[in-house]
């Protein structure tokens, strides 16, 4: 049967077994890297072109808006995020830089809560929301050249920054090198090939809607994101799963290009976050989540990591 044939491909170096195809573009498990990304690896120049001009007006056309609406459950989520890089830094050390800082609503959190906050945004409609909202931003990216302007952090945050990122490697060093010994990191990518998915898939019949290249370049889960910070100098301190969000597909709710229905599926989570949040159980919550990391499963990685200062490259 064709579907069961192992088909290897290489690229500039770049090898392993092709486990999806898309928009001209093959997703290998690639030895070289350890993860999964797509071949061929588009260039910084044709990135920077598609973010700059496209990103938020063609393919999240209602990104900005979406958020707001939304704001009183992303103020929840990101109060966590917040408390847990407390947990893990002495009282004095709240500098903080977020690389993709989008709309800017994680940062207007930090500010509150007494960080001092700056932001990297390379798409103009977002950098110029964030500014409205009187915070320090650069509508830049983030490198080799930029980077060390910024100055030292105690925390970083990329919020779905390194699946869209050509050299994830490349750039987890130049973070490394921004942050002040024993700053934190918090990353945040899709868990793409996730069991749920693999279900949907190979028993259900699902095409993998999760491949979306060019904008997508690599598919990390749990076990290839931590061996690859672990390799640029970081040790994972906690990892947790987002909402499983694709169980909706398993229980009938089909939201692929339904609009309508992925925004009652999603409220149908926020619900389910706040109610265990405000009812004094958000601990619960964490744990729950927590095993599910362990397991593999959820629609996000999310892990937080500590700069390893033993580290030699
Ligand atoms: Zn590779």
């Amino acid at each position: 049967m064709v579907e069961n044939q192992i088909i290897q491909k290489n690229w500039q170096g770049h090898e392993g077994t092709v486990v999806a195809s898309a928009n001209g573009f093959d997703v290998i498990d690639c030895k070289l890297c350890g993860f999964k990304h797509i071949i061929p690896i588009p260039t910084e120049e044709e990135l920077e072109k598609a973010y700059q001009h496209d990103y938020y007006i063609q393919e999240k056309p209602l990104y900005i808006e979406r958020y707001r609406e939304d704001l009183d459950w992303w103020n929840m989520v990101y109060a966590q995020r917040y408390a847990i890089l407390e947990q893990h830094l002495p009282a004095e050390r709240r500098r903080l830089l977020d690389i993709g800082s989008g709309p800017g609503f994680f940062l207007l959190n930090g500010k509150k809560r007494g960080w001092q906050v700056k932001g990297i945004e390379p798409s103009m409609q977002a950098a110029k929301h964030s500014l409205g909202l009187g915070l320090d931003i650069e509508n830049v990216f983030f490198t080799e050249t930029t980077a060390p302007k910024f100055g030292h952090f105690d925390a970083i945050n990329m919020g779905e920054v390194l699946e869209h990122i050509p050299d994830p490697a490349a750039l987890l060093s130049l973070v490394n090198g921004q942050l002040n010994d024993n700053g934190m990191v918090c990353i945040i990518v899709p868990n793409d090939f996730n069991p749920f998915q693999m279900v949907l898939r190979d028993h259900l019949g699902f095409e993998p809607w999760w491949v979306a290249p060019p904008h997508h370049i690599n598919y990390f889960d749990f076990d290839s994101l931590s061996r690859l910070v672990e390799r640029c100098g970081f040790e994972v301190v906690h990892k947790e799963a987002t909402f499983p969000i694709d169980m909706f597909l398993l229980m009938g709710d089909n939201y692929i290009g339904n609009d309508e229905l992925g925004r009652a599926c999603h409220t149908k989570r926020m619900n389910f976050e706040k109610a265990m949040n405000q009812s004094g159980l958000g601990n619960v919550l964490t744990d729950l989540y927590s095993a599910f990391a362990s397991q593999g499963m959820g629609r996000e990685v999310v892990l937080y990591m500590k700069k390893n200062s033993e580290f030699i490259e």
